[in-house]
């Protein structure tokens, strides 16, 4: 029995285990109840009186032995599993970038805000319209281009009812009209969103972009209220010493109609090749709302008069930072979006 005890000590010295099963078949085979050590145990009653001092002290090595060699085993796997979880209490940390704003985003914020400053407020609305919202409560003739399937994108047609046809909006003037829709004068909103048009993609056009259009209906809103709102903006956007021209225009949806400029912030009005040497830039259209549009919305025209003015969110941000490609602002071109502050 001493030789077995003496093979067996030689044996758990060089136990190896790949993994915690193996670890669990080791302790079962040595160390559980049937296992080999119990064994020796139940036999020791058999040892010779003379030897079982020996005998008790080398089986008592072994039972310690094993469950030493068992325990450091499986302090060698618990130590791998913490390796493992990767770790590094002193690894340097990743970077973690800031991002930044994107440019259209910057310049969206700042008309808002200056618009909020001056009592609008944001209304918003689907992408995905009929053509009602879009055209015909615009007061867009029935055979405007603007409904040709060469300028806006269609969803659904309905040849029985053009009303019904849906469409990518071409405008946000859909959401002035929702807005009208639902709401009684005082009415002073901004739309700000995107808006698709078919147009071929190239450096001054796109197929999609934003705009930033606002309503204001009351009583007794004339002209000059409209002049004097777009003048605050003009001189808030582009700096207090900003002039501002109206120039004659036309749009289904108002009447009078007039196309803004701002005198050119780069050269303040001399002359220079951005402004094509005339002093002046245009920056967006504007007008008295149409009756019919008034109407149209289930306002008494009779009563209420109001202004609209439309902008692209883009041709502000061209002016503001002089992007000359306008297909930077949706290449997502990080290293171009990075030129922008952060915290605007
Ligand atoms: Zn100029």
């Amino acid at each position: 029995m001493l030789t077995k005890i003496e093979e067996l000590l030689q044996e758990v010295d060089q136990l190896t285990a790949q993994n915690a099963e193996e670890l669990e078949a080791l302790r079962i085979k040595y160390l559980s109840k049937k296992g080999i050590i119990n064994a020796l145990m139940a036999d020791f009653r058999n040892v010779p009186a003379e030897q079982k001092k020996q005998v008790g002290m080398k089986l008592n090595e072994l039972k310690t032995r094993t469950q030493e060699r068992i325990a450091a085993l499986k302090e060698t796997f618990e130590n791998q599993d913490a390796d493992m979880s990767g770790i590094d209490l002193t690894r340097t940390a990743y970077p973690i970038g800031l991002g930044t704003r994107h440019p259209l985003n910057i310049v969206r914020n700042q008309i808002i805000d200056i618009f909020s400053r001056l009592g609008f407020t944001i209304a918003d609305g689907p992408e995905v319209e009929d053509d009602l919202h879009v055209f015909t409560k615009m007061n867009f003739a029935p055979d405007h281009p603007a409904r040709d399937m060469q300028d806006t994108f269609f969803v659904e047609t309905n040849p029985d009812d053009v009303t019904k046809n849906i469409i990518l909006r071409t405008h946000t003037s859909s959401v002035q009209a929702r807005t009208m829709e639902v709401t009684q004068p005082p009415i002073r909103v901004i739309c700000p969103g995107r808006v698709y048009r078919n147009e071929a993609i190239s450096y001054r056009a796109h197929c999609f972009f934003h705009q930033v259009e606002g309503l204001y209906v009351d009583k007794n809103v004339s002209f000059t209220d409209l002049k004097q709102v777009l003048l605050q903006f003009a001189q808030e956007m582009f700096g207090p010493e900003t002039k501002i021209r109206l120039r004659p225009s036309y749009f289904p949806f108002t009447e009078p109609s007039a196309e803004m400029d701002i005198s050119c912030h780069i050269c303040g009005g001399e002359g220079c090749p951005f402004c094509k040497y005339t002093g002046w830039v245009e920056i967006l259209g504007c007008g008295m709302v149409d009756p019919a549009v008034l109407d149209a919305c289930g306002i008494d025209s009779k009563v209420y008069s109001g202004y609209a003015f439309g902008m692209g969110v883009e041709r502000i941000a061209n002016l503001k930072y002089k992007v000359k490609d306008l297909r930077m602002f949706s290449e997502n071109d990080t290293r171009f979006l990075e030129e922008f502050e952060a915290a605007n």
